[in-house]
């Protein structure tokens, strides 16, 4: 049984600030061990229950968090960009289970650090018409290869979302949304044992089938108009509204490429302060 830890920040045990999870701040070092600590105590409840190999896919910002020399020896780590598959890197690689672990609330809603790729920029995205955070989108990929997602862990608005795009997967609640940049958290030793017993029993929904290709629709709002317009310049991206582009693709993964693309220049299309 091969599982894959997709491994977000923003979701992480304590983390509720800005500065916890941009690099190179002194919350952000603070928080790493921490962050490496919920990781380790999914591979020891994989391990539990089973598992015979587990990937770590860095999924947050530089995707250089982890601590490598503080990872659970059963484990080995996928660390830095660029991913042609980003977060979910691995996947289509005879992938048992996938656990998204420290994942957040898509942008905007209600969450921790609730956003969809861009911290700001990104005001919503819509996958096939349905809301969605980044864990919709990657369990749609998911889903693509006939991967379950077997665990997430998160804030508890998180796992609410989790609940609707996977139902049979188990959630852990390691902190409770107070606001946006505020949550109610559980020590660590607290949650790594809530991890560790999820992730055991978790496994008994590990199993890959085979994988479903469909054609999907992504559409993005942004929180202003030029950024619509500069990624309406991408072939097969149409702008539908001011602030709003789409694009459909034959497969999640072109999908998921696509919505990378449009990431990037977005990115690159803003302007300091005002956005
Ligand atoms: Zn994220």
């Amino acid at each position: 049984m091969r599982i894959m830890i997709s491994a977000d920040m923003e979701g992480a045990t304590g983390v509720t600030w800005t500065a916890d999870v941009e690099i190179g701040t002194p919350e952000w070092q603070r928080l790493r061990p921490v962050f490496t600590g919920d990781v380790n105590a999914c591979v020891a409840g994989l391990h539990n229950g089973g598992a015979t190999s587990v990937l770590v896919n860095e999924a947050h910002s530089s995707q250089r968090n982890i601590l490598l020399e503080d990872l659970d020896t059963r484990a080995t780590m996928l660390t830095g960009k660029h991913k042609p598959l980003s977060m979910m890197q691995g996947i289509d690689q005879g992938i048992d289970g996938v656990v998204f672990l420290g994942y957040h609330t898509g942008a905007g809603v209600d969450g921790v650090l609730a956003h969809t790729y861009l911290p700001n920029q990104i005001t919503g995205v819509w996958l096939d018409g349905v809301h969605a955070s980044e864990g919709r989108l990657n369990a749609a990929l998911a889903h693509e290869h006939g991967v379950p997602v077997i665990l997430v862990t998160g804030d508890d608005l998180t796992c609410a979302d989790a609940h609707t795009y996977a139902p049979h997967a188990r959630t852990v609640a390691v902190k409770d949304c107070v606001s946006r940049y505020a949550a109610i958290c559980k020590p660590p030793t607290v949650t790594a044992a809530e991890i560790t017993e999820a992730a055991t029993t978790a496994m008994t929904h590990a199993g890959r089938t085979e994988g479903t290709v469909t054609p999907h629709r992504i559409e993005v709002e942004f929180d202003a108009a030029h950024l619509a317009a500069a990624t309406a310049v991408i072939p097969t991206v149409t702008q539908l509204d001011v602030r709003r582009v789409g694009f459909d693709a034959d497969s999640m993964t072109e999908a998921m490429k696509a919505f990378k693309i449009v990431t990037a220049i977005a990115s690159g299309a803003t302007e300091g302060s005002y956005g």
